[in-house]
C-alpha cells in the first residue's frame, strides 16, 4: 500500500519519479506528490494533488527540474486525502522532504510536542512529523540525522528522504513496509517495488527491516539501524521481470490483461513440479523430506483477503487428499490471539506480494514461538519469500490489479500439488495421484475455455446489474470459491454481496430471499450433486433468481441462468468454478461503470496494519 519512488542521477529526475509512480499506482490512488532538488538551486521544489497520478502529472510545473527527488502515491491511514496531506512533506524551511509508507503509531505525541515547541504543522498525517525531526536532528550526516529521527517513532515506514543542502543524495530506510533498491549505470532508485525499477535496472538489492541505506549517483552503502550501526554489505541480485509485463497493451485495464492470462501463469506455476513417474509433485522449494512429511500431524494456512479464500481452499485439498487435519485463518488475526504453536504443524502463509504486512507478521509470530513455516508467494525476492526462506513461488507474473485473479488460481494449483505430494507420502494411491495429476495438467486448457465464454458471462452479469445484494453459495469444497467470488464483486463493483455455505441458507439467509435476491450457486460434479440442487430448488421456491455455475448437467430450467465450465477433477473444481465468477464480477462492475483497477478505498499490497 502506498508507493514510494526516488531517484538520483543524471537523468531530469521528474519524469522518472512520475513514470515510477505510475508503476505504483495500484498500491494507493488516493492522492499523490514529487519532491526535487531544484537544478536553479531554489531548495526543494513540491507538487501534489489530491487525486491520480494523471492529475499529479498536470499538477507539475513544465519548469521543475532536478536531478535528485523522491515522489510518493498515497493510500490515506492518518488524515484525509486532500493536496495539503498529500506525500511529499517537508520541514518549516522546506529544505528536509520525506515519503513516508507505513504508520507512525505515536504520531499524536510527537505532534503535539513539535507544537509545543513551536513548529507549525501544514497535514495532519503522521508522516509530516519525520520532516520536522530529521530537521531538527544534530545529526552529522543525512543518514546520522533520519536515524535520530526514526528512532523516535514507533510503528512501520518504508521512508525515503532528500536534503536541499545535501544535493545529490538520498537515505532510505525500512522497518515493516518494503524498500528496494534499483541500482543503474550512474544512476539509482529507490522504490516500494521492483514494478517502478524495471525500466530502468534489473539489479536490484531489497533492504532488510531495521535496515538503512544512503543513495546517490554512483553507489550506495547500507547499514542496521540499531544504536551501534553495523554496515552491511549488499550485492545486487538481478531479476527477470520484464518491464513489458507491466504494461497494460491492448488490454482495457489490469484486471482484464490478469484474468486472461490465467492459462499461461497456471501452466508456469505446473511447469517442471507435476512428477508423472511417480504421480506426485515435485516441490524442492518446500525444503521438506518425505520423514518431515511424515512427522506433520496438522497444517494450517494464513493469508488475508483472496490469499485467505485461496487458503481454505486449500485446506479442504489437504484434508482431501492427505487426510491432514487442515484448517485456514485470516493472517491479520493470528498474532493476537497468542496463538498456541505447535512443532507437529506445517504452517502456510500466503501472499500474492510477499508484503502484505498482516502476514508477515504472522510468519514472524511462528518463527518466534519456533513454527514451521514455508510461503506460497508470488513475488519472489519479496520480505515474507525471504522470512519464510522455504515455499513455493506461484510463478503468476506481476500481478498489478487490486482484486486478485491469477494469484488466487495459481495460489489453488500450488496448493493442490502441495496435498498431492503430501498425500502421496501417505495414502493416496498411485493411481489416484496420477488422476490428479492429470486433472491439474488439464487446467490451463480448461481455463482457456472458460474464458473463451467470456460473451455469455458478461451478458449474464449485465442482467443482473440491478441487484443491490447477492448471494454466493456453494458447499464443502466450493464454499471457498463462493466466498472469493462474492469479495470479488463487493470490492470491484460495490454490489454487496455475501457467501454462505449452501447449507446454511436454511438458517437465517434464507429470509432474505425474493425477486430482487439473485443467488451465485457454485455445483460441482460431485457426491454432493443433489444436495446442491436442492439447493437450487428452495430458492426458486421463494422467488429468488439463481445462477448456477457448474461443471455438471444440470436439468434444464432448474436455474435462472446457467454458466458452464469444463469437467475438472473433482477436487480441483473449485479452482475451474472461481474463474467465471472473476469474469462476472469484472463485467458486472463495467456494466456500473467502475473503474476496476482502482476500487474505491482499496489499494493492492496491503502494508499497513
Ligand atoms: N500514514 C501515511 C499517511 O496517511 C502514509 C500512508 C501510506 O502508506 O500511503 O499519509
Amino acid at each position: 500500500m502506498c508507493g514510494i519512488v526516488g531517484y538520483v542521477g543524471p537523468r531530469d529526475a521528474v519524469p522518472v519519479l512520475l513514470e515510477g509512480l505510475h508503476r505504483l499506482e495500484y498500491r494507493g490512488y488516493d492522492s499523490a506528490g514529487i519532491a526535487v532538488e531544484d537544478a536553479g538551486g531554489g531548495g526543494v521544489r513540491v507538487a501534489k494533488t489530491a487525486g491520480r497520478v494523471a492529475d499529479l502529472r498536470r499538477a507539475v510545473p513544465d519548469d521543475m527540474a532536478g536531478a535528485t527527488g523522491i515522489a510518493h502515491t498515497r493510500w490515506a491511514t492518518h488524515g484525509e486525502p486532500s493536496d495539503r496531506n498529500a506525500h511529499p512533506h517537508v520541514d518549516a524551511a522546506g529544505r528536509i522532504a520525506i515519503v513516508h509508507n507505513g504508520v507512525f503509531e505515536n504520531s499524536d505525541r510527537l505532534r503535539a510536542q513539535l507544537v509545543a515547541d513551536g513548529v507549525a504543522l501544514a497535514s495532519d498525517t503522521d508522516s509530516e512529523v519525520l520532516a520536522h525531526l530529521v530537521a531538527r536532528s544534530t545529526g552529522e550526516t543525512l543518514e546520522d540525522a533520519v536515524r535520530e529521527a526514526l528512532a523516535q517513532v514507533e510503528g512501520t515506514y518504508g521512508v525515503i528522504v532528500m536534503d536541499a543542502e545535501r544535493p545529490g543524495e538520498l537515505v532510505a530506510a525500512r522497518r515493516g513496509s518494503p524498500v528496494v533498491l534499483g541500482v543503474g549505470e550512474q544512476e539509482m532508485l529507490v522504490a516500494s517495488d521492483v514494478a517502478a525499477l524495471v525500466r530502468y535496472t534489473q539489479q536490484v538489492i531489497y533492504l532488510d527491516d531495521d535496515e538503512i541505506a544512503t543513495v546517490t549517483a554512483d553507489g550506495y552503502r547500507t547499514s542496521t539501524m540499531g544504536a551501534r550501526a553495523t554496515s552491511t554489505t549488499r550485492s545486487p541480485t538481478s531479476i527477470d521481470a520484464a518491464s513489458a509485463e507491466y504494461e497494460l497493451g491492448d488490454h482495457p485495464d489490469f484486471m482484464y490483461k490478469e484474468m486472461r492470462e490465467q492459462p499461461d501463469a497456471v501452466d508456469r506455476c505446473l511447469r517442471g513440479r507435476l512428477d508423472h513417474r511417480f504421480s506426485s509433485a515435485r516441490l524442492d522449494g518446500v525444503g521438506l523430506t518425505p520423514q518431515d512429511y511424515q512427522r506433520i500431524r496438522r497444517v494450517k494456512l494464513l493469508g488475508c483477503g483472496s490469499a485467505y479464500y485461496a487458503g481454505q481452499l486449500g485446506a479442504q485439498l489437504i484434508e482431501e487428499l492427505a487426510r491432514i487435519p487442515a484448517d485456514a485463518e485470516p493472517a491479520s488475526e493470528f498474532r493476537y490471539r497468542n496463538p498456541v504453536v505447535d512443532p507437529d504443524t506445517l504452517y502456510v502463509v500466503l501472499s500474492q506480494s510477499g508484503e502484505t504486512l498482516d502476514t508477515l507478521a504472522a510468519v514472524q509470530e511462528l518463527k518466534r514461538k519456533g513454527g514451521h513455516v514455508i510461503g506460497v508467494v508470488n513475488a519472489v525476492g519479496s520480505t515474507i519469500a525471504r522470512e519464510c526462506g522455504h515455499g513455493l513461488f506461484l510463478h503468476a507474473g506481476p500481478e498489478v490489479s487490486v482484486a486478485a485473479t491469477k494469484s488466487f488460481t495459481t495460489m489453488g494449483v500450488a496448493l493442490a500439488m502441495l496435498a498431492l505430494d503430501l498425500g502421496r507420502v501417505r495414502d493416496l494411491s498411485i493411481t489416484e495421484g496420477r488422476r490428479l495429476v492429470g486433472g491439474l495438467s488439464q487446467l490451463p486448457d480448461q481455463i482457456a475455455r472458460i474464458l473463451a465464454a467470456e460473451d455469455e458471462i458478461a451478458e449474464i452479469a449485465r442482467k443482473y446489474a440491478d441487484a443491490r445484494h447477492m448471494f454466493f453459495v456453494g458447499r464443502v469444497r466450493a464454499w471457498p470459491a463462493a466466498r472469493e467470488g462474492a469479495q470479488k464483486l463487493k470490492e470491484i463493483s460495490y454490489v454487496h454481496a455475501e457467501a454462505y455455505q449452501a447449507s446454511e441458507l436454511k438458517h437465517g439467509p434464507l429470509a432474505l430471499i425474493n425477486p430482487e435476491m439473485p443467488t451465485v450457486v457454485l455445483v460441482p460434479d460431485d457426491e454432493l450433486l443433489t444436495k446442491n440442487t436442492g439447493t437450487i430448488e428452495e430458492i426458486k421456491a421463494r422467488g429468488g433468481p439463481v445462477i448456477a455455475v457448474t461443471d455438471a448437467e444440470l436439468p434444464a430450467g432448474l436455474a435462472t441462468d446457467v454458466i458452464r465450465v469444463p469437467k475438472a477433477h473433482e477436487a480441483l473444481s473449485p479452482i475451474t468454478l472461481s474463474v467465471p465468477l472473476q469474469l462476472f464480477a469484472y463485467h458486472l462492475a463495467h456494466a456500473l461503470g467502475r473503474d476496476v483497477d482502482r476500487p474505491r478505498n482499496l489499494a493492492k499490497s496491503v502494508t499497513v496494519e
